[in-house]
């Protein structure tokens, strides 16, 4: 494995991810939006995510920089890292099925809103963010530079503990004591641990 592949085989995976975004998007926006918690907070932590897990890796791919962060390629960390993105592309795959039109990019609440908690919403009560957080551990297998490689964990990470508190209580007052209860039975992004 030389870095020049891994560089690939990330791209790659970058490309099907948004593939396979592009139809369910489509559909989730025909639906409209009936409340929405976005704003100045929203935009920033989705930025800062775009920016770890996509610019800052892009650049590095394009024109090298930061070079001076650069580490040799530890091949058993790169197969590691396509191992933790295959499985991350299934996880959306599964989130994006079972949301259905409810899914948003954002903090929205769609016309005729119903609470998922079938499916792979069933063990875990934010698997999309699962998806996420494995993607930014495959960036950081794959990719070898300290910069370019940990952007996507730091990135990914600000928005998840921005957003994270806020998510749980706009789902709260939509749906109440039927979102506490699956609260009280679901981890959030990992099965009986967190
Ligand atoms: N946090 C979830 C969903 C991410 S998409 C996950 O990681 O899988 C963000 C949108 O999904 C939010 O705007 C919210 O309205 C919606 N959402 C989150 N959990 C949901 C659920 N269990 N059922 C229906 N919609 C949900």
């Amino acid at each position: 494995m030389t870095a020049t592949a891994a560089k690939i085989i990330w791209l790659a995976f970058g490309i099907a991810w948004l593939l396979l975004r592009l139809r369910p998007g489509q559909r989730a926006r025909k639906t409209p939006v009936r409340y929405s918690a976005r704003g100045v907070r929203e935009f920033a932590l989705l930025a800062v995510s775009l920016t770890g897990l996509g610019i800052v890796p892009c650049i590095y791919l394009a024109t090298h920089f930061p070079r001076f962060a650069d580490y040799p390629v530890i091949p058993v960390l790169s197969y590691l890292g396509i191992g933790v993105d295959l499985v991350s592309l299934w996880m959306f795959y599964r989130t994006h099925r079972d949301l259905g039109h409810n899914w948003s990019v954002s903090l929205d609440l769609r016309e005729c809103h119903t609470l998922v908690t079938t499916g792979i919403y069933a063990s875990v009560r934010h698997p999309m963010y699962t998806g996420f957080w494995l993607m930014a551990v495959g960036q950081a297998l794959l990719l070898p530079n300290w910069i370019a490689g940990l952007a996507g964990l730091v990135g990914f990470g600000i928005l998840f503990f921005g957003r994270m508190r806020r998510e749980e209580e706009m789902m709260i007052a939509a749906f109440g004591d039927e979102y506490r209860a699956y609260m009280r039975r679901t981890a959030r992004i990992v099965p009986w641990l967190y």
